[in-house]
């Protein structure tokens, strides 16, 4: 026996965790992983994975509305919330098996239990003490709901995922990645939403067209958006709730969705205590390496609050497991990282926005709108949009924003593109695959004016 029970022990089996515990064990390590809760993290249990399920689920409302353009006649379809849920947990119980088997095919030894750090290198778990040399924080975050009166009625993600009705009014607070694609599936199957935005536009941080136009395409379907509007409490009346407001008004629901963000969970993880330094949000501060302040202590994934993305922190462990347990030293890059919003209609980007771009160079740009083939049958009053942001001096592809129909599924192959530092000619060499939506992003041949001064 080492001076240690383990070479690692990873408190966490979400994305990273798992990624890093596998690998490390498969290269030979000894490994412990510890989960408090089911295996696969939040993006399987409490996120991505049943979001996309019950964006999918909730799709269909458009496609039976849609068929009818095309000569169907769809009669007597209705949809069994329930009946949903149920089927996306059966999804859900799989997983969590899968994870746990491929686990124990690394030969990595799983620990049910809260785990917590109790100095450099001890764990403790179930009041059970075990060392290791290296220890890996991948606990990844939580929803965090603001301070107000009344909070203790509102639900947030998480529960959203399992309501044993579909509420018929729902009001969501937040404009983010969460509070979109919870609007789209809530307002497909029916209910009506109200999105609520301290600001005056959905989705900070991305391009100002895409958001401009998701908003524009959301209020489209029914979603009502108010902007530049706080909520001030929320109060239970029977089975229903009123919203208040900052502006002094209210409206009833039947359910309040808060996603104003997520906080990394840190709290009582004893990692402060060990002297690993916490930023203000409570993230770990880590470096390059994934290495924290404390020489035996890492972290990856949405603990460590840098790109908050399933795939980041899948990188981010096989990362420190390579670097660490196979002698193969790698870094993370984190520039062109593609991400999806999958609202109704989603919205899929990579590189830079319009305004991050102007920030340090000319930029040429490229915009089109259309409306999808689909809809010249369908009727419906969809439009696409898709912009390329570039580089004036260089001609480099800078980003590529894209809100319409499978915009994730086309915006992930340009991805390797600006990944290659494709430029707009070889953008323009590109024949297109006709007839198709993402054809377009090879064929916009004219600049739209630019707004901004020449310097
Ligand atoms: P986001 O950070 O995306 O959005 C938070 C929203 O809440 C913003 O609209 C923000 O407004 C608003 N907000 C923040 N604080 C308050 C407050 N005190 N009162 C009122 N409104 C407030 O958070 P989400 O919860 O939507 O998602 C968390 C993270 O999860 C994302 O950042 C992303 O990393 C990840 N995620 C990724 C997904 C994907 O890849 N498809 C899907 C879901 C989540 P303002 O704009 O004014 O700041």
């Amino acid at each position: 026996m080492g001076k240690y029970d383990y070479d690692l022990i990873t408190i966490g089996a979400g994305s990273g965790g798992v990624r890093a515990s596998r690998l490390a064990g498969k290269y030979g390590a000894k490994v412990a992983v510890i989960e408090e809760s089911r295996y696969g993290g939040t993006c399987v249990m409490r996120g991505c994975v049943p979001k996309k399920l019950l964006v999918m689920g909730a799709h269909f409302a458009q496609h039976f509305e849609d068929a009818v353009g095309f000569g169907w006649t769809v009669q007597g379809a209705s949809h069994d919330w329930g009946a949903m849920i149920a089927a996306k947990n059966k999804e859900l119980d799989r997983l969590d098996g899968i994870y746990q088997r491929l686990l124990r095919d690394s030969h990595v030894t799983t620990v049910d239990g809260r785990g917590v750090v109790a100095d450099p290198h001890t764990v403790e778990v179930n009041g059970q003490r075990m060392t290791a040399e290296k220890i890996l924080v991948a606990v990844g975050g939580w929803p965090m709901i603001p301070d107000f009166p009344g909070k203790e009625h509102v639900i947030t993600s998480n529960e959203a995922l399992d309501l044993p009705q579909r509420p018929k009014r729902v009001v969501i607070i937040g404009g983010g990645y969460i509070a979109v694609e919870f609007a789209g599936i809530f307002n497909a199957l029916g209910s009506e939403v109200t999105l609520i935005i301290r600001s005056g536009q959905v989705l900070r941080g991305f391009d100002q067209d895409v958001r401009s136009t998701l908003a524009e395409e959301l209020e489209k379907t029914g979603i009502k958006i108010r902007r530049d509007c706080r909520i001030r409490s929320v109060e239970k009346h029977g089975a229903e709730y009123s919203v208040m407001f900052d502006l002094g008004d209210e409206c009833m629901a039947d359910c309040v969705l808060v996603a104003t963000g997520r906080t990394p969970n840190t709290a009582s993880l004893g990692l402060k205590e060990a002297g690993v330094k916490l930023n203000a949000k409570g993230a770990v501060t880590v470096d390059a390496q994934n290495r924290s302040s404390v020489e035996s202590i890492f972290a990856v994934g949405d603990v460590t609050d840098r790109i908050n993305l399933t795939p980041v922190a899948i990188n981010e462990g096989r990362m420190f497991a390579e670097t660490f347990f196979n002698k193969n030293p790698m870094t993370m890059d984190y520039t062109n990282i593609a991400s999806a919003v999958f609202s109704q209609p989603p919205v899929s980007v990579v590189g830079l926005s319009e305004e991050e771009a102007r920030k340090s160079h000319k930029v040429r740009l490229f915009i089109s709108r259309f409306r999808p083939m689909k809809h010249t049958l369908s009727g419906r009053e969809e439009r696409t949009m898709m912009k390329l942001v570039v580089d004036k001096a260089t001609d480099k592809v800078l980003g590529c924003h894209m809100v319409g129909e499978d915009a994730p599924e086309i915006i992930q192959g340009l991805a390797v593109a600006l990944k290659c530092g494709a430029t707009k000619a070889q953008f323009d060499a590109t024949v297109g695959i006709h007839p198709t939506a993402a054809e377009e992003f090879v064929t916009m041949r004219d600049p739209v004016p630019d707004k901004e001064p020449e310097a």
